[in-house]
């Protein structure tokens, strides 16, 4: 059972001397707000502890601040192999990128994820689809283990809450009054919020201009739904951070018209190929990252597609037209 695993978890965690906790590549709030939490929890213990991921070589500006202790290692600076790894908000080796092999070196791997397509590839699990981000099992474990939470801890954990659910929107009652503990701890979740999803620099605005001019509504390709898409060509990628160019599907995916919005960005190490963000309300849109070796969640996934863009946009409208209604 899940109370069970997380008991294990905490009889893990509360023993180990020697952790890296990773997330998976391209990092987000939930990622690495998991990560770090559960890692200053552990450095607080006395563990040596590092946090870390596959790509790219710097965690994004919006999210380093969460590293109070300096925890962040980059790849090339962990060692061969460590006692316990532990894997956040990753279902599968493959989104650890680079570092998806140190899944069989490692002396043992902990799994604490809310992916449903997780496939519980640790000696212990802490899986639940249930959860809506993955930063809840990472609370539950820290008090299954007696930590008493302080404000950085409690920082990570509600970035990873208030960015997977949207800002609450998709938050049970239960996991609000987990947020009420991690104000009373001190969090400032106004400036959790300015600081990773509200401020942006100004060139995001040209950058957005540009994108949203491009934007195309199809009102029947989905199913007889609605089908939005925007493409980030190289070019405007290259005038933002990452960070900015991941905030154009939460504009495009507001038309009231789509039940599936798609965002294409241009890869900027390798332009023949595109990130792929999709969001959705009425089909399940990880059976769509799925046929393209990607994945996520049913209301929002990803993957990677080579081609040119009206090619990559032709094998979604496909692959939307087989996908399961929600
Ligand atoms: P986003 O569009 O924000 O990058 O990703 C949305 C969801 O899809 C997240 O849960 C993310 O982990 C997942 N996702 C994004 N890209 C990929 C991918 O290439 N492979 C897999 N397996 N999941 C992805
Ligand atoms: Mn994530
Ligand atoms: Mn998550």
């Amino acid at each position: 059972t899940l109370a069970q695993d997380i008991r294990d978890a905490a009889a893990l965690l509360a023993s180990a001397t020697d952790v890296t906790v990773l997330g998976h590549v391209r990092p987000d709030a939930d990622a690495l707000g998991s990560a770090l939490a559960l890692g200053r929890a552990l450095h607080r213990r006395g563990a040596r502890v590092r946090v870390s991921f596959g790509e790219p070589d710097e965690a994004p500006e919006t999210l380093r601040w969460l590293d109070e202790d300096g925890l962040l290692t980059h790849p090339d600076d962990l060692p061969d192999s460590e006692a316990l790894l532990v894997c956040v908000d990753t279902p599968v080796p493959k989104r650890l990128g680079r570092l998806a092999g140190r899944v069989e070196l490692a002396g043992s791997v902990l799994v604490i994820d809310h992916h449903a397509t997780n496939t519980c590839y640790g000696a212990c699990n802490v899986v639940d689809e249930s959860a809506e981000a993955s930063a809840i099992l990472v609370f539950r474990i820290l008090d299954a283990m007696g930590v008493e939470l302080d404000e950085p801890i409690a920082r990570g954990i509600y970035a990873g809450i208030v960015t997977d659910t949207s800002g609450f929107r998709r938050a049970s009652p239960e996991t609000h009054r987990m947020a009420a503990r991690l104000l009373e701890a001190g969090v400032d979740p106004e400036a959790v919020v300015r600081r990773i999803v509200d401020e942006r620099p100004f060139t995001w605005l040209p950058m957005l201009s540009s994108v949203l001019a491009g934007a195309r509504l199809e009102p029947e390709a989905a199913q007889g739904r609605g089908f939005v898409h925007a493409v980030v060509p190289v070019e405007a990628a290259r005038t933002v951070r990452g960070e900015e160019v991941e905030s154009v599907v939460d504009v495009v995916r507001s038309v009231r018209e789509a039940a599936v919005a798609a965002v294409l960005k241009q890869d900027l190490g390798n332009p023949a190929q595109w990130q792929i963000s999709l969001r959705s309300i009425g089909i399940d849109v990880s059976a769509v990252a799925a046929e393209f070796g990607g994945g996520g969640h049913r209301q929002a996934a990803g993957c990677t597609i080579a081609g040119s863009a009206p090619e990559v946009l032709a094998g979604l409208r496909e692959a939307l037209e087989r996908a399961p209604l929600l």
